[in-house]
């Protein structure tokens, strides 16, 4: 299995009390099951308060119940959390030992990655350069998960999107050429009827995002008045770095999609509301919050996907539009 990391992953670390958003806070944690019998066995106060937070959620994950302010009942008034000092950082459950890590696995190799909701990721996602240069590789023959020449196929497609979107012209330009070039790679991978609504796109994307769930009310918000048209030359680097952090991320679900165009729509809406919102936040701020009310989220992720595949209000046609 080959391992590839972006420029990043190295540096970070967990600043912990000094966290402006934490991850201590509004997200449930599932534990697994491993860590959740170690912690049936943990004696005196610690042991007490740790079985009695957990319960069965309604969907089945064994979860901390959440104390006031949605805060996890572990996150001590230091802003620490009381099992690491207690019980030491490596019966952390899964989930809070990984986070903002991740893990993209393809069958024989794995790409890395670090969650954007994460403040301090967020910062040197935002930060680093030519971030996802070591990730030039080829696809193995012989892979019983996964067509290698389709995987192939689409390894160079996203090498040649990454290319465009890193040239040296503005923004909406390049988003725009990465649109029409993975228009070209559809048309290879798989038959695809966009199909197409003429509509305000705007009042689309406000109406998807109104609809979805927040961990903070006020998000709901804040979110759907950043789905207007946009003028991106505000922030290109930060957005640049941005849209290669989504094109690496999701791009390579096309493998078991077929659909190549998903991914760039999905970077052209993030574009758009991130820099929308960053018109009263900080620009890695705003890219926070819309990925801790987005990607954190299971059910906001696949309601966002789905619309944009097969909602004829968001074909890319319509999406453009909102580029101003
Ligand atoms: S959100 Fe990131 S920096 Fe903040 S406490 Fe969690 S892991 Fe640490």
């Amino acid at each position: 299995m080959k391992h590839f990391y972006p420029a990043y992953y190295a540096a970070f670390h967990c600043i912990a009390a000094d966290c402006p958003d934490s991850c201590c806070q509004g997200w449930d944690v599932v534990i697994d099951s491993d860590t959740e019998a170690f912690y049936r066995s943990v004696r005196g106060d610690i042991g007490e308060k740790l079985r009695n937070a957990i319960y069965t959620d309604n969907d089945g994950d064994r979860v901390f119940r959440l104390a006031e302010q949605k805060k996890c009942p572990f996150w001590g008034k230091d802003q620490l959390c009381d099992i690491y000092k207690e019980l030491g950082e490596e019966h952390l459950c899964t989930t809070c030992a990984q986070f903002p890590r991740l893990r993209m696995v393809y069958a024989d190799f794995t790409e890395h990655s670090l969650a954007l909701a994460c403040p301090e990721a967020a910062r040197l996602i935002l930060g680093a350069r030519n971030a996802y240069d070591g990730f030039v590789h080829t696809a193995a023959e012989g892979c019983e998960e996964y067509s290698a020449e389709l995987m192939q196929t689409l390894l160079h497609a996203r090498r040649q999107t990454a290319l465009l979107l890193s040239a040296d012209k503005p923004l909406s330009e390049k988003l725009k050429d990465a649109l029409l070039y993975n228009r070209k790679v559809q048309k290879k991978i798989a038959a695809y009827d966009e199909g197409e609504i003429t509509t305000d796109c705007a009042a689309a994307l406000a109406e998807l995002f109104s609809e979805l769930e927040y961990i903070d009310n006020d998000s709901r918000e804040i979110i759907t008045r950043a789905c207007a048209y946009a003028d991106l030359c505000d922030h290109e680097v930060p957005l640049t770095r941005l849209a290669l952090y989504y094109l690496y991320r999701y791009y390579l679900n096309a493998v078991d999609t077929l659909d190549v165009l998903l991914p760039v729509k999905h970077i052209i809406v993030s574009a758009v509301i991130i820099t929308n919102l960053s018109k009263k936040l900080p620009i890695a701020t705003a890219a926070q919050l819309y990925s801790k009310e987005t990607e954190q989220s299971y059910e906001n992720m696949e309601r966002i996907l789905d619309t944009l595949a097969y909602d004829p209000r968001f074909s890319s046609e319509n999406l453009l539009t909102l580029l101003s």
